[in-house]
């Protein structure tokens, strides 16, 4: 590895790229290479998006992954973090709207119900966010997600209040134009067969 991130670290590598799988590489190997390991891009296509730690973790553009290298302070410089290393990929056919609504719903079902922030917050962060995918967002609509994360984060007992706000927070940041598009004109910015052939099954 590089100075302050020294070894090797696991990757699970999943989504739309060739050869999903588990790799292990040194620790400050350009993502590019991590990438290019797991056979690259689904059918040659754009990369859109990546997760690099976990489905908690902030999600990052692909540009911005493609100048990162597989460590802690390079993707903490970059606005997320490495956490357990399940880097999620998605290519241009993604609709992000759509994949943070099945990650909020994931969050809204793994609450246990202990402390309102959380029980209460998880369950609007899913409804607001499926509303919109389904063509029922209104105009303050992010302004209402970043409020509802504001207030679970770091209020909760356990990290799932956290874990739960982070993937809203950052799928606003940097895909806002997406989730606007959604809300004025009640459908995708990603033409849904383009989004039906992205989804095919795959095999390399
Ligand atoms: S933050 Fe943890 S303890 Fe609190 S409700 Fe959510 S899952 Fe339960």
């Amino acid at each position: 590895g590089k100075p302050n991130n020294g070894g090797t670290k696991l990757f699970s590598v999943s989504g739309h790229v060739n050869k999903p799988g588990n790799y292990e590489i040194p620790l400050g190997t350009p993502f590019s290479v991590l990438l290019e390991m797991a056979g690259g891009m689904r059918g040659g296509r754009k990369l859109k998006a990546v997760i690099p730690g976990g489905s908690s973790a902030p999600v990052l553009p692909g540009d911005v992954m493609m100048d990162c290298t597989m460590d802690y302070d390079s993707i903490s410089k970059a606005g997320s973090m490495l956490g357990s290393g399940a880097v999620i990929v998605m290519d241009e056919t993604t609709c992000m709207v759509k994949a943070l609504e099945r990650l909020s719903y994931f969050y809204f079902e793994e609450s246990c119900g202990q402390c309102t922030p959380c029980r209460e917050g998880t369950g609007w962060l899913y409804r607001v966010v499926h509303r919109i995918e389904n063509g029922l967002g209104r105009p303050d609509d992010l302004d209402l997600l970043n409020s509802v994360t504001g207030n679970i984060m770091g209020r909760t007992i356990c990290a799932l209040g956290d874990a739960a706000s982070m993937p809203v927070q950052s799928f606003i940041k940097h895909f806002g134009n997406e989730f606007m598009y959604h809300i004025e004109h009640k459908k995708c910015l990603v033409p849904v067969d383009v989004q039906r052939e992205g989804s095919k099954i795959y095999v390399a």
